[in-house]
């Protein structure tokens, strides 16, 4: 069979490898700075957390690749990732993520995913988070992030990199929004007023993962 050249990557099970290689990369790299803002506003680990279980998610990937040979679908890599966060990540951010990966998992029974799976599998991921850890926007949570993100993924006409570009500047707006809020969920929430001034980690390391991820989109 002739192979077709496209400029467009395939939203394959591959492609969703490097993307979740992608989301570990950048939680590596960001590890110490999401540490220090939960230190500031929780107990210090949302980085030592995070990066535990992405490399755990990326070490059940690899260990799949070798196993199987053939690639699975995206469903089954997001699947893998949200049963390594499950069991790996403590606190609240390991149920929360590991709920919004098992959820887009769902949403994705295909080989090559289409753009408009992705924002499928986009909202899943969010609904999955809001409902489990019934956070609102304006709560100081990732909800604060994930939500515009969906909303700017669904919104944007254009190219796959247009919409992942638009849904990052989104992220990182709702990052930055919360540090003017004060914590109404979490850890931060004992602190009161002392909240107000440091973003929400949880929403900081979203943008930082949506940044990676999307230059690879
Ligand atoms: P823990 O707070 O248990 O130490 P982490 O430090 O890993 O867990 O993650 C903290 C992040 O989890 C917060 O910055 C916030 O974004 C997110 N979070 C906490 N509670 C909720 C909730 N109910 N809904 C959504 N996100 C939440
Ligand atoms: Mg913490």
């Amino acid at each position: 069979m002739e192979r077709t050249v496209t400029h467009e990557k395939p939203l394959d099970a591959a492609w969703s490898v490097a993307w979740i290689r992608g989301a570990a990369a950048a939680v590596a790299e960001h590890r110490d700075e999401l540490t220090e803002l939960d230190r500031a506003i929780g107990d210090g680990d949302h980085g030592i957390n995070l990066d535990r279980g992405m490399h755990a998610a990326v070490a059940k990937l690899d260990s799949q690749d070798n196993v199987g040979g053939a690639p699975s679908p995206p469903a089954s890599v997001f699947k893998a990732t949200a049963t390594s966060l499950l069991a790996t990540v403590g606190g609240a951010a390991g149920p929360l993520l590991g709920t919004a990966f098992l959820r887009a998992s769902r949403a994705c029974d295909v080989d090559v995913l289409s753009s408009q799976d992705v924002a499928t599998l986009l909202g899943e991921a969010a609904v999955g988070v809001q409902m489990r850890g019934r956070a609102e926007v304006g709560d100081k949570t990732l909800v604060d992030a994930l939500a515009p993100l969906v909303t700017a993924f669904d919104a944007t006409d254009g190219s796959l990199h247009d919409r992942a570009a638009a849904a990052v500047t989104a992220a990182e707006a709702g990052a930055e929004s919360t540090k003017a809020l004060q914590a109404r969920l979490g850890r931060a929430r004992p602190l009161g007023e002392k909240s107000v001034g440091v973003p929400d980690p949880g929403a900081v390391s979203l943008a930082r993962i949506a940044a990676v991820v999307a230059a690879h989109a």
